[in-house]
């Protein structure tokens, strides 16, 4: 049975892996979960992220999650709650950030909270409660034109004090620079004047490692990935290979590719000229009714059986930016996506069955499909491939009760040689 420290709420899927990638680099042995989970806990780990997809839904809906997500925490006894939001602080004035954190404090029972989406070292920093990306203060950043959740003030206590009733106040830099002590007596200040939610500045990683440890007994933070870094050290846990450690790796090898983006379409190309048998779906075909996922699948079968030296097989709709406008203008952009996904998905469900356990899903909504048509529902996070891409372990219905290892690329990650490195790194 495991003791469960830490558990995490993240508001999209992307920062939940980036949350338990940095976990996992600072000690912590972590599952992510895909949504809230209907079963226990498959593996023995410190922390758990539950992902959600809560950032941009109507406030209700994501204090609704978000407690589920807890409740389920808590049954796995969770010790702390790290509420992960957006390095940028996305959100409008109706939430959810506040609204979330406001929900899990009355849940928890505790009146004050520490917030920051500060990571000095990734660009975010946080000074006078004004937030910084790179060299830019927020508002005068890209996000200020986002089309979900433009950020147009860089005040994070003003847009923070928009989304809640509690009191919103500011640990200034002033303190945070004195340590951990100086900030948690601070905090304690803070609540004795009524504020139930502070702003903490951070522009070195050092500040989120003191702050890290100000914050050892406290029920529940709303942050960044950042602090992550300075947390496992409160139950003793040190940056450790050891925490990366996952089952061992075996069968077969295989590699699906459904993003479009300018690294992946280097990867493929890389990949094709070291060798790796390629399988190209063409989204006319499926469109056309040709059981296209049937013939990728005789097609892999086939060259797992012809006794060639063990290695991938690569089945990709990656197309360039002229294939693919040819494809969405006869097919309609929405269509042409679901046509490839569910191809895409059936393949590499297919794949598994075949006996494939070693899995590189390239895109981020192919990520999502092939996990659903898997049946994947909790995410061992290993070691990482390439800065945000790890290694993960799964169990899933079609691999028999075997260990899957699956490594999730968002499309522009990973540098040119990624298909063919990440299985190097496993063996
Ligand atoms: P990324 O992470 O690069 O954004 P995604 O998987 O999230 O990748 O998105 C890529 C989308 O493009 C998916 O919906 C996928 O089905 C679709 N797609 C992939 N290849 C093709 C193609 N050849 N023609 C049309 N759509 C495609």
């Amino acid at each position: 049975m495991t003791t469960l420290l830490l558990g995490c709420i993240a508001d999209d899927f992307t920062g939940a892996t980036d949350l338990a990638n940095n976990l996992v680099r600072a000690g912590m042995r972590v599952a992510q979960t895909i949504g809230v989970p209907t079963v226990p806990l498959q593996a023995d780990v410190d922390a758990v992220v539950v992902a959600l997809k809560s950032r941009t839904i109507a406030p209700a809906d994501a204090v609704a999650q978000s407690l589920a997500a807890l409740r389920w925490l808590q049954a796995q006894g969770a010790q702390q709650i790290y509420f992960k939001v957006c390095s940028t602080f996305d959100s409008t004035s109706q939430g959810n950030i506040g609204p979330v954190t406001d929900a899990l404090m009355d849940a928890l029972g505790c009146s004050f909270v520490a917030v920051t989406p500060a990571f000095p070292d990734n660009q975010r920093a946080v000074f006078k409660g004004h937030l910084f990306v790179g060299d830019l203060l927020l508002s005068d950043s890209g996000m200020r034109n986002h089309p979900l959740t433009p950020m147009t003030d860089a005040n994070l206590v003003r847009v923070l004090q928009a989304q809640t009733q509690r009191k919103v106040g500011l640990v200034e830099h002033g303190v945070v620079a004195r340590g951990a002590a100086a900030i948690a007596d601070r905090m304690a200040q803070l609540q004795r004047e009524g504020v139930g939610m502070a702003i903490v500045d951070a522009i070195r990683n050092d500040d989120l490692v003191q702050l890290g440890q100000a914050l050892k007994g406290q029920a529940l933070v709303t942050a960044g990935s950042g602090v992550a870094i300075g947390l496992p050290t409160n139950w003793g846990l040190v940056p450790s290979p050891a925490a990366a450690v996952l089952p061992p790796a075996g069968g077969l090898q295989a590699i699906v590719s459904g993003s479009c983006s300018v690294a992946t379409n280097g990867q493929v190309a890389h990949a094709r000229a070291a060798g790796v048998p390629v399988f190209e779906v063409d989204p006319l075909q499926v469109a056309a009714g040709a059981d296209v996922a049937a013939q990728a699948l005789a097609w892999a079968r086939g060259r797992f059986q012809s006794g060639l030296p063990r290695g991938p097989v690569l089945i990709t709709a990656t197309a360039d930016t002229t294939q693919l406008q040819a494809v969405q203008a006869q097919l309609g952009v929405a269509r042409a996506g679901e046509l490839v996904e569910h191809t895409l998905a059936a393949i590499g469900r297919g794949l598994v069955q075949l006996g494939v356990r070693q899995l590189v899903v390239a895109g981020g909504e192919t990520s999502g499909a092939v996990v659903q048509a898997l049946g994947i529902s909790q995410l061992q996070i290993g070691a990482q491939i390439d800065p945000g891409v790890p290694w993960c372990a799964a169990l899933s219905p079609a691999a028999d009760a075997q260990v899957l290892h699956i490594t999730l690329k968002s499309g522009n990650f990973g540098s040119a040689d990624f298909f063919t490195k990440a299985f190097a790194t496993l063996a």
